[in-house]
């Protein structure tokens, strides 16, 4: 016998991945160039230049036996150290190396975090749209994640939703700003509204609801918008960071948990995640990566095309008639379908060569996701085929 539900999530198609490879398949066919594949969130700028310096400089400079070694489990002392400062100077907060937790990503983040503080008959809220991973995540430690509508207008947090959902069993609430898939950006407003509900309801149950930041898109934001920094609104908070997005590292695997001091029993919540991640057999993130993001804090690779690239994309399919909430941040566009069902709407979309994703997974059925972390170039190229898709609907305007 072997775990039904594992094989079950081993077998589950993931759609996203079809399409890819399906985009690979229609590129071998008739070139890559007439393929307009905008179906998956990896990086499309190489990582800065100081990261192959790094490498580089820490390879000559550290003793082999122990640059390849095992660092503590929860991640390199002076690692951690140079993030607590650098949060601190930019956030104005007040964390120290003890908070921090390195991890293999934002994906490894999260499912330490929810292992943490989960126990057996608890939920987990996420606003829609929202990242799928979230419903393996939270169902594998023993949970049920429960969604919450957004407002359609804007993608931001519909309260009185919010507050009908939070029950006794409500352990923590997941926030993933700026989001994939809606590149929506949660405005200070909606941060301050989450956070009072959530210290209402403590108060009411009388006991602890964590709020989990996912966040490997905080630097990508455009036209000056600013992430408010959770730590400042809610004492019960994780942050889960990973450089994937911010160093276009995704392939490295390196990212770390800042559980907040403030926390109630914030020692007792730091062995959780010290036990969880021992559980998961997430010690000692990559010795190297620890070292080579410590040098590299504070720089993101080259994001200005992604704005550029938002900027063509929002024009063009407005001008189309297409409808989307214009995002502040990320690399996605959440844009409406132009028939109720997505998947129609995606296959429809191939005849032009444009791989879509629908939107159903992400927890919004009627939208369909465009990641623009590509070149420039396939953008460009792609304009007519999304004109032609209106066109298909005649709602040219
Ligand atoms: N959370 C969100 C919202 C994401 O979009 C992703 C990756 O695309 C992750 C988490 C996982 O990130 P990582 O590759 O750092 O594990």
């Amino acid at each position: 016998m072997i775990s039904e539900y594992m094989m079950g999530l081993g077998k589950k198609r993931s759609v996203i991945r079809e399409i890819f490879e399906y985009g690979n398949k229609r590129k071998q066919e008739i070139g890559s160039e007439n393929v307009f594949d905008f179906s998956l969130g990896n990086p499309s700028v190489p990582a800065p230049e100081s990261v192959e310096r790094a490498i580089r400089d820490i390879l000559k400079q550290e003793e082999s036996i122990v640059l390849h070694g095992y660092t503590s489990a929860q991640g390199d002392y002076k690692v951690r150290e140079t993030i607590a400062n650098y949060v601190n100077s930019t956030q104005n907060t007040k964390v120290v190396p003890e908070d921090i937790y390195m991890t293999v990503g934002a994906a490894a983040s999260l499912t330490i975090s929810i292992k943490a503080i989960t126990l057996p008959g608890d939920e987990f809220i996420t606003f829609t749209p929202f990242f799928p991973e979230y419903g393996v995540f939270v169902e594998s430690a023993g949970a049920k994640l429960v969604t919450v509508a957004s407002r359609e207008e804007d993608f931001q947090v519909d309260f009185h939703r919010f507050q009908e959902a939070i029950t006794p069993k409500t352990k923590a609430v997941i926030i993933n700003s700026p989001n994939n898939p809606s590149g929506v950006v949660f405005s200070e407003e909606t941060i301050q509204g989450i956070c009072k509900i959530l210290k209402e309801k403590q108060k009411e149950y009388g006991h602890d609801i964590y709020l989990i930041s996912d966040e490997p898109y905080r630097e990508l934001v455009y036209d000056d918008i600013k992430v408010p920094y959770l730590l400042h609104y809610y004492d019960n908070t994780f942050v889960c960071y990973s450089f994937s997005k911010s160093l276009s590292l995704p392939g490295e695997r390196i990212g770390y948990i800042i559980v907040s001091n403030k926390m109630n029993q914030a020692k007792d919540v730091y062995a959780a995640v010290c036990g969880a991640g021992r559980a998961l057999g997430y010690v000692c993130a990559p010795s190297l990566f620890q070292k080579v993001v410590a040098r590299c804090i504070g720089q993101t690779a080259d994001i200005s095309v992604y704005k550029k690239n938002r900027d063509l994309l929002v024009d063009a399919l407005t001008k189309f008639g297409f409808h989307c909430v214009k995002p502040d941040g990320a690399f996605y566009l959440f844009v409406k379908a132009l028939e109720e069902d997505a998947n129609a709407f995606c296959e429809k979309a191939k005849k032009y060569e444009l791989l879509l994703v629908p939107g159903d997974d992400f927890g919004c059925k009627g939208y369909v996701r465009i990641s623009y972390c590509v070149s420039t170039e396939q953008i460009q190229r792609a304009i007519p085929a999304f004109e032609k898709l209106a066109e298909e609907y005649c709602v040219k305007q």
